[in-house]
């Protein structure tokens, strides 16, 4: 009987710290950077609303925004999620910006927000890609201006299937727009790539800037892809794995 009651308690404390580490109890709070770009708002907010109860969100348009990365701002969101097109930034507010990443906040980056800042070479650095409006020199190679096209249906290949972003997802079908000729970074980690003609090959990465994890997704540009349960999939899990590598950090 002693026995009994002995692994009775040892189970029960085990269920509580489970539940006390179960990172559903606390949601990831995501912060979502728009301005530069239009976008379906509505659908673009049922999508974030859709991640699921253990992801909340709140929007940020620069170039208020730009606030949000100050120091004194950091430990109101988790995850930094890019749905921006901004350009314009001052040497102050770049460096605010690249230490807020730097020094740990997680980022996950989509589509057209691998346009923004076509005369600020770091953030290319930061999330390891970078959309040219004009011919631009990266590390020395030119590279020309990129191009683009809209509505196209097309396959989506998971590069690589034991990267925990594609967890459980097969090659998809989206009706999104493609981008051809961007510079995709050395030693980030692709995860989808396209055959699609039209596109640059690699169109999902991760890397680490500083000690923050960033994925980068090149596909969102419509309602079409906000509503599918595919990319919505592929966006929590990123939210989920760059979160994870900082959510001991302020
Ligand atoms: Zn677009």
């Amino acid at each position: 009987m002693k026995n009994r009651i002995f692994f009775l308690l040892i189970f029960i404390s085990l269920a509580l710290s489970v539940f006390a580490i179960n990172p559903s109890s606390k949601p990831i709070r995501i912060l979502v950077i728009t301005g530069g770009h239009d976008f379906k708002v509505d659908q673009f907010n049922q999508m974030l609303a859709g991640l699921g109860d253990n992801i909340t969100y709140k929007i940020a348009e620069l170039p208020g925004a730009y606030d949000m990365f100050l120091p004194e701002n950091r430990s109101k969101y988790d995850v930094l999620v890019f749905y921006h097109m901004w350009q314009k930034i001052t040497d102050e507010q770049a460096k605010v910006f690249a230490d807020c990443i730097r020094q740990g906040k997680p980022l996950v980056a989509l589509h057209h927000s691998i346009c923004a800042y076509d005369d600020w070479p770091e953030y290319f650095n930061i999330i390891g890609g970078k959309y040219f409006h004009k011919p631009t020199v990266v590390d020395g190679k030119e590279y020309p201006a990129c191009s683009y096209i809209h509505d196209l249906h097309f396959t989506v290949r998971i590069a690589n299937p034991k990267h925990p972003v594609v967890k459980g997802i097969k090659d998809f079908e989206v009706f999104d727009e493609t981008y051809k000729g961007y510079y995709v970074a050395e030693g980030v980690t692709p995860f989808l790539t396209t055959d699609e003609p039209s596109s640059t090959h690699v169109i999902g990465w991760a890397k680490k800037y500083g000690k923050a994890r960033v994925v980068t997704l090149q596909s969102g540009h419509d309602v079409p892809t906000f509503e599918n349960p595919v990319f919505r999939k592929l966006l929590k899990q990123s939210i989920e794995w760059v979160y994870n590598s900082g959510k001991n950090q302020k």
